[in-house]
């Protein structure tokens, strides 16, 4: 598709959105309701329907998932930036080309099979039934076609309570889900949300009974409120993924990766290099190679200047200014008076400086000099703040790398390669778009939304 017919597009999408009617690509949005009472209703009628249905045609719906996501990837990648003004369109088109191509479908499931003296037992992955899933600003229509197709792969149905701030976004990937279900010879509704979600429609999500297990992707905030609903629920929660380089690694791969996956989608997403740690030795150089390869450095002067306007300071304690989460590089240039355009600015800092501790989620990455690898360790641990996250490393000494995984804990280890690579971009794995450190599931996929069931045979069907 054109770029201009794109845009034409995503622009009368809005308009259809804003204007109350029903919005959408094509008519009314399949599966977004006007109350959260209404799509409880329909999605409990489709999870009925949808127990009927064979794991093959389950997997249809998700092939036609995939071939819908892929052809329209780059108008929910425009509108994903045109509503939340986070985020840089060709980054947001891969992003959906990962989660249709390397979502696990129900191959995902695997049963068990237990013979003996007994006879036979089997173990199989159930569906929990209707799942409600709350969703970010970050990576919003990419987490609802990400979360669908592994519940639904699961044999569940699903109630999104999406960002505000990106619900247009989001909803656009609900009507889109429930297209390729239905053109597959799905059940209406397998999916659903609501045209308007609030703080109140997620709490009648949360507490409708008839919702059995609750997945959340945001901040600390969120994964708080679900994991103290009494259901069983899902955490995917914030990180602040450290990256070291050591006096063995290859500078120059080094530098080019980091700046690919610092930069990515503006440092939107959770697993992205977040703040550097360089062993002195080699720091001038990895700073001259980050250069060459699309990184902008400033002075310790204009990185003040920057953090005076992206953070606030409030009680002593920094945190996000939300208006500069996932900008442009070059607009946080161009408040300092500087005209240039790169994908991503660097600059020197202190371990302790706010942009090291602070998961800002701009395109503005600190480097700290380290003397050696106990003291990149020790700082990069403290920077990830518990968080289980993710973490990276550039070196070929394996007993550091070995080390700085055990000290860390991390979901997600990537080692000499943009974090990315810890997604399955250029690196072996599937994608998930909801990474659970704090519950455990780690790179969710189909088998983390589906509970263990067993079935016995005693004194039979042991063949041999
Ligand atoms: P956010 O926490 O502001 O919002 C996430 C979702 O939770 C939104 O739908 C929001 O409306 C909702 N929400 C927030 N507080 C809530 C509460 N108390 N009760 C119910 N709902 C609540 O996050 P965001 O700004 O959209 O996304 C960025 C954050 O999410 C970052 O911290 C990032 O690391 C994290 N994230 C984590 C993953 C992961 O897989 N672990 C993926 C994407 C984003």
């Amino acid at each position: 598709m054109d770029e201009q017919y794109i845009s034409q597009l995503v622009e009368k999408v809005i308009k259809a959105i804003d204007s109350g009617s029903v919005g959408g690509s094509v008519g009314a949005q399949k599966g977004v309701f006007d109350s959260m009472t209404d799509a409880l209703e329909a999605v409990q009628n489709a999870y009925k329907q949808y127990r009927k249905y064979t794991v093959a045609q389950r997997e249809e719906m998700i092939s036609n998932i995939r071939k819908l996501t892929l052809k329209e990837a780059d108008i929910m990648a425009k509108l994903g930036v045109e509503e939340t003004g986070m985020g840089r369109v060709e980054d947001k088109i891969i992003k959906h080309q990962l989660v249709a191509n390397k979502t696990p479908g129900t191959e995902d499931l695997e049963p068990k099979a237990i013979t003996g003296d007994d006879g036979l037992t089997l173990i199989e992955m159930a569906p929990y039934g209707v799942i409600g899933s709350i969703t970010p600003s970050t990576n919003p229509s990419e987490t609802v076609i990400c979360n669908s197709i592994g519940m639904i792969a699961g044999g569940n149905a699903v109630v999104f309570n999406p960002h505000p701030n990106a619900c247009k976004v989001a909803n656009y990937a609900v009507d889109l889900v429930n297209r390729a279900i239905l053109e597959a010879g799905g059940p209406e509704n397998l999916v659903v949300s609501v045209k308007q979600p609030t703080m109140e429609t997620s709490k009648q999500m949360m507490e409708c009974p008839a919702v059995k297990m609750l997945v959340a992707t945001g901040g600390p905030g969120v994964v708080r409120t679900l994991l103290s609903s009494g259901k069983k629920a899902i955490g995917a929660g914030a990180g602040n993924p450290p990256v070291i380089v050591d006096d063995t690694a290859n500078i120059a791969k080094a530098a080019k990766d980091i700046v690919a996956g610092a930069s990515f989608d503006n440092n939107l997403p959770c697993i992205a290099e977040k703040e550097c740690f360089a062993f002195n030795s080699i720091a001038d150089e990895l700073i001259a190679q980050m250069t060459k390869n699309g990184a902008y450095l400033v002075s310790k002067e204009q990185r003040d200047r920057i953090m005076d306007f992206c953070l606030i300071n409030k009680d002593g304690k920094y945190g996000i200014n939300k208006k500069w989460v996932g900008k442009d590089a070059r607009l946080f240039l161009k408040e300092i008076g500087i005209d240039a355009d790169p994908r991503l600015i660097i600059c020197e800092a202190d371990e302790m400086h706010p942009f090291v501790q602070v998961e800002m989620m701009m395109p503005v990455l600190p480097i700290v000099r380290v003397n050696n690898i106990d003291e990149a360790i020790e700082m990069a641990v403290k920077a990830e703040h518990g968080c289980r996250h993710s973490a990276h490393i550039h070196s070929v000494n394996v007993e550091r790398l070995t080390r700085f995984a055990r000290e860390v804990e991390t979901t997600i280890f990537v080692k000499n390669a943009p974090s990315y690579a810890g997604i399955g971009a250029g690196g072996e794995g599937h994608t998930t778009f909801t990474i659970a450190g704090p519950t455990g599931e780690g790179i969710t996929s189909a088998k983390s939304f589906t509970r263990q069931r067993r079935c016995v045979l005693a004194e039979g069907f042991h063949i041999v």
